[in-house]
């Protein structure tokens, strides 16, 4: 899909006033809130208009098209960086085992790992490239049957074991609420992550740079600004 520049920035305005408006209510700082702009409907031109309004984080749910997107982007801008700023590329969508090589290589930080195979297999292929890999653990919190994420109440052990292999960051935790019109629906949600959240930092099973709470889409990003999101994945809002 294609859409012009003009509501692209005037849809950025919006989302950033929304942002601020819901970072004011709980007296947090807006720079405590990294908004991801979710471009997997739309092409190319609308990343390269995203970056030049000073979006540099970019999310992307396949592999595929994250590696190829990131590749024509690095292209145009000579580099990795937009005026010294670095663009950084998140995986949100299921992982699969054996794309993660290609994972590695596309995405700074891969916000959907939901087991220990897949965390095992990130390990190994880290190890073989000398590298680390950020990641956040993706958690189903909704009540919603969701095909994805780790259950509620296996999270901190899976969380513990992560945190074990030398050559993965845990960064945080992930949850996508179930989709409903209204966005109180999601709070529950949000609410149980961070509870997960402080619960996994009190017993100081993650530590460092273990700091992030990934929730919060078009529908409801306010709300999970609310509850502590420090990384809210938008995309349709930014782009209707
Ligand atoms: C598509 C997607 C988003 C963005 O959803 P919008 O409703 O378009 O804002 C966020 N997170 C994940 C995991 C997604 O797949």
């Amino acid at each position: 899909m294609s859409i012009s520049v003009k509501r692209i920035e005037a849809n950025l305005s919006a989302v950033r006033s929304r942002i601020a408006s819901a970072c004011a209510s709980r007296r947090r700082n807006v720079e405590d809130v990294t908004l991801v702009a979710v471009t997997k409907t739309v092409d190319v031109d609308a990343i390269k208009t995203l970056i030049e309004l000073g979006v540099c984080d970019i999310g992307e749910s396949r592999v595929a098209q994250m590696l190829e997107r990131r590749r024509e982007i690095e292209t145009w801008l000579g580099g990795s960086e937009f005026k010294g700023q670095p663009v950084r590329w998140h995986l949100i969508g299921h992982l699969q085992r054996n794309k993660v090589k290609i994972a590695i290589e596309a995405a700074d930080v891969i916000h959907s790992v939901d087991s220990l195979r897949l965390a095992d297999e990130i390990n190994g292929v880290c190890e073989k490239l000398r590298r680390v890999a950020r990641v956040l653990m993706q958690v189903n919190c909704s009540n919603e049957v969701q095909k994805f994420g780790v259950a509620v109440g296996a999270t901190v052990h899976l969380g513990e074991l992560i945190t074990t292999f030398p050559n993965i960051e845990l960064m945080g935790l992930m949850t996508m609420a179930a989709f409903s019109d209204n966005p109180e629906d999601a709070r529950p949600t949000f609410v149980r992550l961070r509870e997960l959240f402080e619960e996994m930092r009190s017993e100081k099973i993650a530590t460092g740079s273990f700091g992030h709470l990934s929730m919060g889409m078009s529908q409801d990003y306010p709300v999970a600004i609310e509850e502590g999101a420090t990384m809210i994945r938008v995309g349709s809002a930014l782009f209707e």
